[in-house]
């Protein structure tokens, strides 16, 4: 059985850019992406000579960029998107590991999941998704004695709302591995990795469907605030999931308490943001919300549908975009008269672009960020969120607090 640190490294490299440049490139997909518009001053018919000449210095005979690593170039002096005289074009590889992307998303939105590994398999992605060993491993958590535990697990089934056929699953992703000191051979870790995946498809299916007039970068900002560890321990403390946890750590129980205690504290409180500066959530309170999603997702043959009938009213109410354009100021203005330090701002515009200076005077440096955006509020919100996580960098809260 692999680690879930193994399984973390076997992902991010199954879908890193260069992984997805490289099947894109075994498709050919570059000879499709429009990554320019067409431009008619540089159009000449057969025969005629360019009115502006854009001499070749490619270096390459053919009459194409062949695909090999020889030509693989980071030097400025080939413009991309923009073809020689010979008509050589020159591609960021990133728009092409872009666009591998883009398409299994159109897949998944147009077909569903069959679509998306129909199109990924065409993309040389191996997926293997075989349904006999789904029913191993719930046979495997079967084996998993919790007769001991009914109580609790019943009681959580009843919070979640979702009776388990496979109770063993559950307590699985309630068991913290604290308690493979004393002797139990399984823990939640396996779970998370899992759940992780499949709330960051769920809440992204989620974001694409319902915020249709919200631009990319802000889509971004929205999930990456959704599926943080900060969002889903509150969640799990406001569902009262976390008495649940099964663990064998003092400091553990410690730092749970300390979080419910300052969560409560700053119940209604605008500083809220101010505790999750100073006050961390526990790791372990996000994990589980993980490792239940995905225990129902195994539990449930893999169907994310059934997770997500589960899952979204304990996530609910969402981060929207209203709720998050504020944060990052508000954040560092109480952040910055808790530290004793001084916000400057300086507003100058460009045409319709606002451009917000600011700076935070530290002892002994001056931290300095910008933020551009039509509407004052975000420009100012951009510039604060560059701040803060210089600032952050500078003075870490409790690191101590993830193990
Ligand atoms: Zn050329």
């Amino acid at each position: 059985m692999k680690h879930e640190g193994h399984l973390s490294d076997m992902r991010s490299n199954a879908v890193c850019n260069a992984t997805l440049h490289k099947h894109g490139i075994w498709r050919s997909l570059q000879g499709y992406v429009r990554d320019s518009a067409f431009d008619p001053r540089r159009w000449v018919a057969p025969g005629q000579i360019s009115l502006r000449p854009f001499p070749c210095n490619c270096g390459i005979e053919t009459a194409f960029v062949p695909t090999n690593g020889r030509y693989i170039s980071d030097d400025p002096s080939f413009v991309v998107g923009k073809p020689c005289d010979r008509a050589h074009r020159w591609m960021c590889s990133k728009a092409i590991s872009d666009c591998v992307e883009a398409l299994v998303g159109a897949y998944y939105v147009g077909g569903g999941i069959v679509a998306a590994l129909w199109v990924m398999k065409w993309f040389g992605i191996e997926i293997k998704c075989d349904r006999t060993l789904v029913q191993e491993v719930k046979l495997n958590a079967s084996y998993i004695c919790y007769l001991p535990k009914i109580s609790v697990i019943e009681e959580l089934e009843a919070k979640l709302k979702y009776n388990f056929s496979v109770k063993g699953l559950l307590l699985e992703a309630i068991t913290h591995p604290s308690l493979q000191e004393l002797g139990v051979d399984y823990c939640y870790q396996r779970l998370e990795f899992l759940g992780d995946s499949v709330l960051d498809l769920l809440i992204t299916r989620y974001l694409y469907v319902t915020h249709t007039d919200v631009d990319p970068g802000e889509l971004t900002d929205l999930r990456s605030a959704l599926v943080s560890n900060e969002n889903f321990a509150e969640v799990v403390l406001r569902n009262n999931i976390h008495s649940h946890l099964q663990h064998g750590s003092g400091i553990l129980l410690e730092q749970i308490t300390e979080y419910v205690r300052s969560n409560l504290e700053c119940q209604g409180k605008v500083n809220k943001f101010l505790q999750h500066a100073t006050c961390k959530a526990p790791k372990v309170l996000g994990d589980i919300m993980e490792s239940i999603a995905g225990a129902i997702f195994v539990d449930a043959d893999f169907n994310v549908d059934v997770v997500w009938k589960i899952v979204e009213p304990l996530l609910s109410p969402m981060i929207t975009p209203d709720n998050l354009a504020l944060p990052p100021y508000r954040e560092l203005l109480e952040l910055c008269s808790h530290l004793g330090y001084f916000i400057n701002s300086k507003c100058s515009s460009k045409g319709e672009e606002l451009s917000i200076e600011m700076s935070v005077q530290l002892r002994d440096e001056l931290l300095i960020a910008q933020g551009q955006d039509r509407n004052k509020k975000s420009a100012k919100a951009k510039a604060a969120a560059r701040i803060l996580a210089d600032l952050k960098e500078k003075r870490p809260f409790n690191e101590t607090m993830f193990f």
